[in-house]
């Protein structure tokens, strides 16, 4: 479900007339998530918190979380100028809109977490929620597991600072090796810019876990909802 402007969503809900919540909203009578607003064109999102003379609208739609396999060769954008094949494209015709939480890389693997709530979505790709999100990694060239505890400290890869990084050297597989990483923030390309600061070319990265939600034995391109007491002990 789209966003819609305020006075519409008030109208739909039944609370008044479209002009009638236009009138409530330029009264001061209207807040969206705790704030009173005044511009009935105010676009609100399916889950935005709204209340009216301080009693709250149900939401339009409840916060749905879905866990997909991102198979490589896939994009993480709704629509690609180069027409390769997004991870939308791969969805079942009955999912609702949804967005992802964050992005995968074209060439990496594994766990993306997809969500019909924008503001959610917004939330949980910030560096800042902390969470831990874990990779298994394949790497050419060689490491010592020494080295690879350097990056607890954290790492400066061309003047991007990549905090506390916990990695393990599972083993070595010809020329490559194969390594398990755990990081907090998600910035742009941390796995293959910190790596490749050691001189290690990535060439497999596969996200195992996203905060609190796993791959799992989930196949590769499908999708699995998280549902009802999971979802809510977890956000
Ligand atoms: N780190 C990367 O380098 N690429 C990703 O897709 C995710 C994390």
């Amino acid at each position: 479900q789209a966003d819609m402007r305020i006075a519409r969503r008030l109208a739909r809900a039944g609370i008044a007339s479209r002009r009638d919540a236009e009138a409530m909203i330029v009264d001061g009578r209207v807040k969206v998530n705790g704030k009173i607003i005044d511009s009935p064109a105010l676009d609100v999102k399916p889950t935005d918190r709204i209340e009216v003379d301080g009693a709250l609208l149900p939401q339009a739609e409840r916060t749905r979380l879905w866990l997909f396999h991102k198979p490589a060769g896939t994009v993480t954008t709704n629509k690609d100028p180069e027409g390769r094949r997004t991870v939308f494209d791969m969805l079942p015709e009955d999912m609702p809109r949804v967005l992802s939480i964050g992005r995968l890389d074209i060439n990496t693997e594994g766990l993306l977490l997809l969500t019909n709530d924008g503001g959610l979505s917004r939330v949980l790709e910030l560096p800042s929620t902390g969470w831990l999100r874990r990779y298994r990694v394949r790497a050419h060239g060689s490491i010592t597991q020494a080295k690879l505890d350097e990056l607890r400290n954290g790492i400066s890869v061309d003047g991007v600072f990549y905090g506390a990084i916990e990695a393990t050297l599972d083993r070595e597989q010809g020329s490559n090796v194969w390594i398990t990483l755990g990081l907090r923030e998600g910035k742009n390309r941390e796995v293959k810019n910190v790596l490749g600061a050691l001189g290690l070319e990535v060439n497999r990265l596969i996200r195992l876990s996203y905060g609190p939600f796993q791959l799992g034995d989930l196949a590769e391109g499908s999708v699995r909802e998280v549902k009802g007491r999971t979802l809510r002990d977890q956000l």
